[in-house]
């Protein structure tokens, strides 16, 4: 195998005895750094507005709150994790005037740094910790003794020790109880953008929404749609990430199976490839970047406007009724989604 994975005994968290990390933010990620680093030892401090809603949240859990300035100038090291859109703002307000030679600057995406929204100063670390999994399983891993692979990345070793530090942080946060591969803020940006738009979120949220039309629009019961479309999803999903596409070819049906392979090339057709490698272009060229946070800084009407139709699309009603009836979704599940990471 290329990558090299790092565990818990190739992390010393000890290169943070010494160092305050201040983390920027109480959101999906935020609360998942700060309490599994406290849980770690590691002395934390929370920045935050001063009327932000999350302070009490944050205090509550035995957390040390300031706000942004005052928690930028006492950590050494400062991970933010407010959203990306509003990132480059905080950063040029609060954290830039607090910045000294010596300290670490970080990230859990490379969007900032790799569009060039943030430029850090001289003599200060560059480098990023990225959990590849939501904030919530990041701290529910923690506390079960687990943890969720992370990413590192080294963009700027200023003080010749960036690597360690950030392995000492991903050892920190549980990540090397799993694993944890070194990569680029490019590398970690673009796979990243591009996943999450043209397979995870993008490409199977559409996916869903066309078979769910195709199966109501022929007449049949939205129920029964969901639950073929997208419900059966998440099995068919656990099975591929305990053992591949092969396992998860293995445990259907020989029906399920050969359909699968005549099929499958038919809905997802070379002409769907062509459209992933052109998603890819705009994001290799700042071209995605670029709309999104022009239309965040103008209070993000497209985003909105698009959120809005997403939302009233008939398989959201739908799902909200058959959850309510059935005991496979807890209440807990919609606690979580409600809680996650997008700002409503
Ligand atoms: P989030 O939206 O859940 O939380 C953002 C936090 O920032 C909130 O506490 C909010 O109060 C605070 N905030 C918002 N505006 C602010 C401002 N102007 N000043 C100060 N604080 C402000 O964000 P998130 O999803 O945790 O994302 C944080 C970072 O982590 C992003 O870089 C994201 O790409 C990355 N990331 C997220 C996930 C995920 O699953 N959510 C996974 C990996 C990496
Ligand atoms: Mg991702």
């Amino acid at each position: 195998m290329a990558a090299k994975i790092y565990y818990n005994d190739d992390a010393d968290l000890t290169v943070l005895s010494e160092k305050t990390v201040a983390v920027i933010g109480y959101g999906s990620q935020g609360h998942a750094h700060a309490l599994n680093l406290r849980d770690s030892g590691v002395d934390v401090v929370v920045g935050l507005s001063e009327n932000s809603s999350s302070r009490a949240k944050a205090e509550a859990q035995g957390l040390r709150v300031e706000n942004v300035a005052d928690a930028a100038a006492e950590g050494d090291i400062i991970m933010i994790l407010t959203p990306d859109q509003v990132q480059a703002e905080v950063f040029t307000k609060d954290i830039a005037p607090h910045l000294e030679e010596g300290n670490a600057l970080f990230f859990a995406h490379g969007f900032n740094i790799r569009f060039g929204y943030i430029e850090a100063p001289q003599g200060v670390d560059v480098a990023m910790v990225a959990p590849k999994g939501p904030g919530h399983t990041v701290r529910r891993e923690f506390e079960a003794g687990r943890g969720v692979p992370a990413l590192v990345a080294v963009e700027v070793d200023a003080s010749g020790q960036a690597k360690d530090i950030a392995l000492a942080y991903a050892k920190g946060l549980g990540a090397t109880r799993a694993g944890v591969i070194e990569t680029t803020f490019t590398e970690e940006t673009e796979s990243d953008l591009f996943g999450e738009q043209a397979v995870l979120c993008g490409g199977a949220s559409q996916l869903i929404q066309y078979g769910f039309e195709t199966l109501t629009e022929a007449g049949y019961q939205p129920e029964i749609a969901y639950f073929e479309v997208l419900h059966e999803l998440k099995l068919i999903v656990d099975l591929m990430i305990e053992g591949g596409i092969a396992k998860q070819r293995w445990s259907i049906s020989d029906t399920a199976e050969y359909g699968d392979y005549v099929s499958g090339p038919r809905v997802i057709t070379p002409e769907v490839k062509e459209n992933m490698k052109a998603v890819l272009a705009d994001i290799q060229d700042g071209t995605f970047a670029k709309r999104f946070i022009e239309d965040q800084a103008a209070g993000g009407p497209e985003f909105k406007k698009l959120r809005e139709k997403g939302e009233s699309h008939p398989i959201e009603a739908t799902g909200r009724e058959l959850r309510k009836l059935f005991s496979w979704n807890s209440d807990q599940i919609d606690e979580d989604y409600t809680d996650g990471s997008v700002a409503r």
